[in-house]
């Protein structure tokens, strides 16, 4: 995996709201076709993590770089960093006024002035992939959670994003839809796409990853690959938490 291209450097990143420090100096690299999970408590910083990413949030110290640029750099265009890098969050914060389609073309017609017939065509191409081919001219409150966690998930991915990050995308779910979710995301796994995954379905993550990274107090305080990191945790830190998990 470290001979592979480097798409995402995370570089003694520091981030706080007012007197709280969220991430505290926290370094990873990611390589093109990886899929990378992160596993914490709750409140250590995940989400804010992924944002900072996404560059949603200001920085306030280190550095975030994408494809060889920084994110944070005053020249780049913060539009141009969300079209790589996309992200699919526990709320899929679909339009209710729209139709699926219509959901899903918004992005790539409005803001990447792409062509409709050719978004269309990869749309209804994703929507088969997620087994949603026939529901891309209904609302979205005539769809289970676990269909439009899949149609946000289609929405993202007809961006054309090099990078997806899913922040608890099944958080929210009833138990029985969140198998047809994960299913699409380790189909996509499967498929090369380069993705950070936040989650607490331990299974999941041990099956779909190639490296977890297990966070604490917003740092990266132990990773490796996922047979070692969930068979023989290092850390006294990592061994408490996946202890619950048990
Ligand atoms: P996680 O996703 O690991 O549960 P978060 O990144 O959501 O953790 O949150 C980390 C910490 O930052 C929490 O203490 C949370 O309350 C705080 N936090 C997150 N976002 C904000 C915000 N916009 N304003 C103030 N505090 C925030
Ligand atoms: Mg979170």
């Amino acid at each position: 995996m470290n001979n592979e291209e480097i798409v995402l450097e995370i570089k003694d990143l520091y981030k706080g709201f007012g007197e709280r420090n969220v991430l505290n100096g926290l370094d990873f690299t990611l390589h093109k076709g990886e899929v990378v999970v992160i596993i914490g408590p709750s409140g250590c910083g995940k989400s804010t993590l992924l944002r900072c990413i996404n560059g949603l949030e200001k920085i306030d110290g280190g550095d975030v770089i994408l494809e060889g640029s920084s994110i944070y750099d005053k020249n780049i265009k913060m539009r141009q960093v969300r079209q790589k890098v996309g992200i699919v969050f526990q709320s899929y914060d679909l339009f209710s006024h729209m139709t699926v389609m219509e959901n899903i073309l918004l992005g790539p017609l409005k803001v990447q002035k792409r062509d409709k017939q050719e978004v269309s065509e990869l749309a209804r191409e994703l929507l088969k992939k997620v087994g949603l081919s026939d529901r891309e001219n209904d609302y979205p409150r005539q769809l289970s959670g676990g269909q439009k966690q899949r149609i946000a998930i289609v929405r993202s991915l007809c961006m054309n994003p090099d990078i997806v990050l899913f922040d608890e995308v099944t958080a929210a779910l009833d138990p029985e839809m969140v198998r047809e979710v994960l299913d699409v995301i380790l189909d996509l796994a499967k498929q090369g796409l380069t993705m950070i995954i936040v989650t607490h379905e331990m299974h999941f993550a041990r099956a779909v990853s190639d490296r977890i990274l297990f966070m604490d107090h917003g740092k990266i305080v132990e990773e490796g690959e996922p047979e070692d990191l969930f068979g023989n945790p290092k850390t006294e830190r990592a061994k408490q938490f996946l202890n619950k998990f048990d």
